[in-house]
């Protein structure tokens, strides 16, 4: 199903996706595109689509239209799991960790769910409890977690199929603000090492912080693509996000 790869075009590209649920406009013609080595905010008030292009980047869902490309292959129509064997991985905004099993274990069983053997995968989960702190957890039920401790072990799972393009969907949602400053350096810790990642959060600080540019989704169409400080000082923003009422959508 996959085909070698152009090697021209390395990026997580999505060009002119629609998609409609039962007369819903969830997406307009949206096109977006993370590069290796950069982060991509995706932002927008609730409803604005972004869970809707993660599903659709990752294989969740179909689009009605438009292409997904990884690394200038066609994978619109690929399983999830094919995707996460070539390089792509996500997170889901509400937890999916195997309540029943280990921080460890949860990363092992992801990491010999994309092939890897189960030495290799946990050689792959020593290295991500080391990376993200959680030595301590390690042998924790997932169930017992705090809910800072869990979003981390959501991105650490992510990661244990040693993706090059990474989907996070709200990762950093009921974190607080000494919490939030070690996920930013997470994060520009994969940019550094080259991995693509797409950032969704409400947290307006985490973005500006850490990507590299930011794309803004309102009512499932792009209101605007540019650097946080191209996004920080546009009108078409403010007015989004305070609309004709007046009222702070989250
Ligand atoms: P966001 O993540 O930006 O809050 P979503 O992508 O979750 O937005 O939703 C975008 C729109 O699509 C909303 O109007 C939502 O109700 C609708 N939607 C999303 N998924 C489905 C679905 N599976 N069935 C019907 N409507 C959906
Ligand atoms: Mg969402």
């Amino acid at each position: 199903m996959i085909e070698s790869p152009s090697p021209r075009s390395r990026a997580l590209r999505v060009t002119g996706v629609t998609r409609s649920f039962a007369g819903v406009h969830a997406l307009t013609d949206v096109s977006l595109a993370v590069e290796p080595g950069t982060v991509l905010g995706l932002i927008g008030p609730n409803g604005a689509g972004k869970s809707t292009l993660v599903n659709i980047i990752s294989g969740y869902d179909l689009p009605d239209s438009g292409h997904v490309m990884l690394d200038g292959v066609d994978i619109t129509k690929a399983k999830p799991h094919v995707r996460a064997r070539n390089g792509l991985a996500r997170t889901f905004q509400h937890g999916h960790l195997f309540s029943g099993l280990s921080v460890r274990e949860n990363i092992v069983v992801t990491a010999m769910g994309t092939g890897q053997s189960h030495r290799a995968a946990v050689a792959t989960a020593e290295g991500l409890l080391d990376s993200f702190g959680l030595r301590g957890r390690a042998s924790h039920a997932a169930r017992s977690l705090p809910h800072g401790v869990e979003r981390l072990v959501g991105v650490a799972r992510a990661l244990a199929c040693n993706p090059s393009y990474v989907l996070l969907d709200e990762p950093a949602a009921g974190l607080n603000e000494g919490e939030i400053g070690e996920f930013s350096d997470r994060i520009r810790e994969l940019r550094d090492r080259g991995l693509g990642v797409l950032l969704i959060d409400h947290n307006v600080r985490l973005i500006l912080e850490v990507c590299d540019r930011i794309h803004v989704l309102v009512e499932g169409k792009t209101l605007i693509e540019g650097t946080p400080d191209e996004v920080r000082n546009s009108d078409e923003l403010v007015e989004a996000y305070l609309g004709r009422s007046g009222s702070v959508h989250r």
